[in-house]
């Protein structure tokens, strides 16, 4: 069984007062969700103060993204996956769509970071998805198993069982407009099936599959009801503890 993962991404939004408050609040209102992981991700600054006052709770800290470089040294403004171990981290974010959109990271870049948190013991939560243009000319599965090819060239089977996929459609993010169930389990399978190819069936049945785009607590639970959805990425409505509680406890 796939124990399935609710995971906030917190963008570029809180500061560390903010976020320890946000975290503090999340804390006793999923105390009690044994039925998945509990995974939230603030900005760089607040991982540390967030951690700590996360220290023995269910609730586990990401980072939204990691350097790909694996020993310190000079290379100004990145944060390794050590130091992202040290601040308390257990996860990271890798290709979201919005730092492939606006910072350039390519697959190769992505293929080097997700080695990078491996290295370190961090769990990946590596994002793929196409845009609506994409979509709309029916590209839809080739540019998300091209996404996923590239950035996993070269990782064995046992690296790759670690890894947690979040799906989600570029068009979703953000906007409002969330994929309905049917084209989320379409697409969910379809990554198992290529993973199934790729690596075994083995490793396709156990891999998480999360999918992300305007989830909000109104649609977690039909999307959560599709086979092949383990769990959710969450931005926007996991900025609120209330809002983000309701969609870790989707299950009623
Ligand atoms: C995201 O940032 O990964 C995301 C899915 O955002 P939102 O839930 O706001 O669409």
């Amino acid at each position: 069984m796939r124990k399935p993962v609710i995971a906030g991404n917190w963008k570029m939004f809180k500061t560390i007062g903010e976020s320890v408050n946000t975290a503090v609040s999340l804390k006793p209102l999923v105390s009690n969700a044994n039925h998945c992981e509990v995974v939230i991700a603030p900005v760089f600054t607040s991982l540390k103060s967030v951690a700590d006052r996360l220290e023995g709770s269910n609730v586990k800290v990401a980072a939204q993204d990691v350097s790909d470089q694996l020993k310190f040294g000079a290379h100004t403004g990145e944060i390794s996956g050590d130091m992202l171990k040290d601040a308390g981290c257990s996860h990271a974010i890798i290709g979201h769509s919005e730092r492939r959109a606006m910072y350039g990271d390519s697959d190769a870049f992505i293929n080097r970071k997700l080695r990078a948190a491996l290295h370190f013991g961090l769990t990946p939560i590596l994002c793929c998805g196409e845009t609506l243009d994409e979509r709309d000319a029916g590209k839809a599965e080739q540019v998300v198993s091209d996404q996923l090819e590239n950035d996993l060239t070269g990782l064995t089977a046992d690296e790759v069982a670690k890894i947690i996929i979040a799906y989600e459609p570029v068009w979703a993010i953000g906007t409002g407009r969330t994929a309905t169930p049917e084209q989320a389990q379409q697409m969910h399978a379809y990554i198992r099936s290529w993973l199934s190819g790729k690596f075994g069936a083995g490793l396709a049945d156990g891999l998480r599959i999360l999918y992300g785009g305007s989830v909000k607590p109104e649609n977690i639970a039909e999307l959560m009801n599709a086979p092949d959805i383990d769990g959710a990425l969450v931005g926007g409505a996991s900025l609120e503890a209330e809002s983000f509680a309701r969609i870790v406890h989707y299950n009623g």
